[in-house]
């Protein structure tokens, strides 16, 4: 349900124009947060939306209006809510349908039909050694790092099994996508709720931003970021230090939503320096792959991707993050695989 409180506390004042990726790029007022509010308060009044998909589909939900907004407004919940009322009502672009129904048919975002744990080979391991009957945490990869990195999700589950850390027999996609954009994803949340209770699993570890506050804000679970778990390890991980600069990509919603910074920025800094980026921490501007942009608006996802990398300080040699969906955006719009994972640079540092 729209929150129509949060709709009309919107006092028009235009301080979210400032801020908002997609409108920095496409320049209409309705693709803007203030243009989107004033839409979906028409789609209250009873109007029919359909001319507002476009507007709602390409907000990142990246939340740094609301950061910037002096009413109290949370723009992305209500940009959620206003897609599901018109999903509800069967309003949906094609690209929407196709996402569904990718997921529906593979049980991944990106419609892969190989195996979701076959980076376990990697570490001469397979689904039946990796997983326990019962297990206080497991990780979870997600799509992106299962089907797109998969030496990533390798490197991460090698180090967190050495601290008793488990996997799902069979994960699915956690439902960011669907949940996001405004679709059902009870089919997905379902199936991977039956394993985590039948596992006991009292802590999720994951390394993908969105499936972080997907599984913490929409789950109900105690969810921890691999970020977290290893600024807790790190004195534990036999780390030598490196003789460069990096410098760290803060994903929207592993930060600004959900309070991590200081974790990754703990972790570099005992491999090397840091050098901040022009717009940081909770003014981080968007990679632009989150809220369905990248599947539904490419360039516009592209374009997002490419100006988040004018802030990167010349004296870095990596961009590190600490989502797949960011290194896959931000790699794609000329960071040419110098944005990393987190991951990927302890690997670098670490003496086992
Ligand atoms: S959440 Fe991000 S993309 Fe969406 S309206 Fe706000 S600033 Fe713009
Ligand atoms: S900053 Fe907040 S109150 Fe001002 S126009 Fe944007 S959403 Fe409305």
């Amino acid at each position: 349900m729209i929150d129509i409180d949060q709709v009309r506390r919107c006092v028009r004042c235009g301080a979210c124009r400032a801020v908002c990726p997609s409108f920095e790029v496409l320049g209409w007022e309705s693709f803007n947060t203030r243009g989107r509010m004033l839409l979906i308060g028409k789609i209250l009044d009873g109007a029919d939306g359909s001319w507002a998909l476009d507007s709602l589909g390409t907000c990142t939900t990246c939340s740094l209006c609301s950061q910037m907004c002096p009413a109290g407004v949370a723009p992305s919940r209500v940009v959620e809510d206003a897609r599901r009322a018109l999903a509800s009502r069967k309003i949906a672009g094609a690209w929407q349908i196709e996402l569904r129904d990718r997921i529906s048919s593979t049980g991944n975002s990106l419609g892969e039909v190989g195996r979701r744990q076959g980076w376990l080979s990697i570490l001469g391991a397979d689904a039946s050694s990796a997983t326990k009957e019962r297990a206080d945490q497991v990780y979870f990869a997600g799509c992106m790092a299962s089907y797109r990195y998969p030496e990533t999700a390798a490197r991460t589950f090698g180090i967190l099994r050495r601290f008793g850390v488990s996997l799902l027999p069979s994960e699915r996609c956690c439902g960011s996508p669907l949940l996001r954009t405004g679709l059902d994803a009870s089919e997905c949340m379902e199936e991977n709720l039956r394993q985590i209770n039948e596992m006991d699993v009292d802590v999720v570890v994951t390394g993908c931003a969105g499936c972080y506050t997907t599984l913490k804000n929409d789950y109900g679970l105690k969810v921890m970021s691999v970020a977290d778990f290893l600024a807790s390890r790190v004195s534990e991980l036999e780390i030598r230090p490196l003789d460069f600069a990096v410098t760290y990509h803060d994903p929207c919603h592993l930060g600004r939503v959900n309070g991590i910074f200081d974790q990754p920025r703990k972790v570099i800094k005992e491999i090397c320096e840091l050098e901040e980026m022009r717009n940081s921490r909770e003014l981080a501007r968007c990679c632009g792959g989150g809220g369905g942009v990248r599947a539904g608006y490419k360039d516009l996802s592209r374009e997002i991707a490419r100006r988040r990398l004018d802030d990167v300080p010349p004296e870095a040699k990596y961009i590190v993050t600490a989502c797949p969906m960011c290194v896959r955006n931000l790699n794609e719009a000329g960071g040419h695989g110098r944005v990393i994972d987190l991951v990927d640079l302890v690997a670098m540092a670490c003496r086992r």
